[in-house]
């Protein structure tokens, strides 16, 4: 679910982590739905969020810096349906050792909400689940369920 990403890696200012992972890149205003997403609220070393920062290739952007944490391989697929352009990096000993860019599932469960009320997986205990495609950089899902297709923003505000 990630893709190695060929460029130079610009700079990072990851000096606050000793080893851990860095979020960077994520979707301005997104961080803190990561943060839960993610588990990281309950999370016992330090977490530092820096929202809205300054960046060349964004306009602004969200960061997240986790100290004592690996993202786990399950994780990356739903972080991209929310901040698709997120990257994920490393860190060891204040380096970041390696970068990757989060790529779309194919399919995502349990995380999203669908927003047709009358969806058998709003009811009884149906795990809801979607396909996943991008349609104009816009990210499309569709209920696997109920057939119905929504684009992310519609579904994103009914869920977490
Ligand atoms: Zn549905």
């Amino acid at each position: 679910m990630t893709q190695e990403i060929l460029e130079t890696p610009e700079m990072l200012a990851v000096g606050d982590i000793e080893n851990g992972t860095v979020l960077d890149h994520i979707t301005p205003g997104m961080a803190v739905r990561l943060l839960k997403l993610l588990g990281l609220v309950q999370h016992h070393g330090s977490v530092t969020v820096g929202m809205r920062l300054p960046s060349a290739s964004m306009g602004s952007k969200d960061v997240i810096k986790v100290e004592g944490w690996q993202m786990p391989a399950d994780a990356v697929g739903r972080i991209a349906v929310f901040a698709p352009t997120t990257t994920v990096c490393c860190v060891q000993n204040y380096r970041v050792s390696s970068k990757k860019r989060v790529s779309l599932p194919e399919h995502i469960s349990g995380v999203l909400v669908c927003p047709n009320r009358s969806c058998i997986s709003n009811h009884g205990s149906t795990e809801s689940r979607f396909q996943v495609r991008t349609h104009r950089k816009k990210i499309r899902l569709q209920c696997c369920y109920c057939e119905k297709a929504f684009l992310h923003d519609e579904i994103a505000q009914y869920s977490l």
